[in-house]
């Protein structure tokens, strides 16, 4: 099995995301103005086994809108062809791609990808919510023109520390797993690599490993309680298995992929 670390561009977002107050003002203060972070990668990946291409996400594209709370830093040339083509790739090739949840940083560049597409059904059913046709449109960020991905149900039973799950490969070693929180409907994706680590390709679930151990819900998830009761269970499955947890924006995800640093090592070496 072979992973690529992808990057389409960058986003910053409103510190009140990353931090959010509680109570009311938890949503509110990512409309109001306020200090924006660094520039944060905008990840997807790339997997390689037994002979099958797949993405996980598809980065932002160059036409994206900013938001109150994020600002884009992606030029067509970061987009997703050029950022497989670094990695030696070819998007013709790709078979199927998986997207932990559908915000435009993550299924924008699906204008790229002909392969099928798969979202958890539960994303699919809030995305055709009254809540979330609004906030796309008071926000301007339409589904990218053509977007017909095909809803699964994560019925594979448990994984780990994770209730539900739904094997994507033959042998079943790669898994996407339930992570609700940042979204109803979001999930990762665990890849087990050639040496029996786990790979957790986790979206938006948290921003960053940090944020993980801080156990601190971002400012879009609709029930904070959901988003922490996600990260206790990905804290759970990192006990049990040594994981490499790479979120989409951690300015660090590429590094820990690189150096193979599992979320326990991380966490002896805070301590
Ligand atoms: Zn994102």
């Amino acid at each position: 099995m072979k992973i690529h670390a992808l990057t389409t561009g960058t986003v910053s977002v409103k510190h009140s995301f990353l931090f959010p107050s509680h109570g009311a003002r938890r949503q509110l203060d990512l409309f109001l103005p306020g200090d924006f972070s660094d520039p944060l990668p905008i990840h997807c990946w790339a997997i390689e086994h037994d002979g099958v291409l797949r993405l996980v996400d598809t980065g932002e594209t160059a036409v994206a809108r900013n938001v109150p709370f994020a600002r884009m830093g992606v030029t067509r040339e970061q987009e997703l062809p050029a950022a497989m083509a670094t990695a030696g790739l070819a998007l013709d090739d790709v078979s199927e791609v998986v997207i932990t949840h559908a915000h435009g940083d993550h299924i924008d560049g699906l204008v790229h990808v002909r392969a099928r597409v798969l979202i958890n059904e539960a994303e699919l059913q809030f995305l055709s919510s009254p809540m979330a046709r609004v906030m796309r449109r008071v926000l301007r960020q339409p589904l990218p023109p053509g977007f017909g991905p095909e809803p699964f149900a994560l019925d594979g039973g448990p994984f780990g520390a994770f209730q539900r799950s739904r094997p994507i490969s033959d042998d079943g070693r790669i898994v996407v797993v339930d992570t609700p929180g940042h979204t109803p409907g979001h999930v990762s994706v665990i890849c087990v690599d050639d040496s029996g680590r786990h790979v957790m390709l986790a979206g938006d679930t948290t921003d960053s490993l940090e944020q993980l151990h801080a156990l601190r819900a971002d400012a879009v998830a609709p029930d904070p309680k959901v988003h922490i009761a996600t990260m206790k269970t990905i804290l759970a499955h990192c006990a049990k298995h040594p994981t490499i947890y790479l979120p989409s924006h951690d300015p660090e995800s590429a590094a820990r992929f690189a150096a193979a640093i599992t979320s326990r090592e991380s966490a002896a070496a805070a301590a």
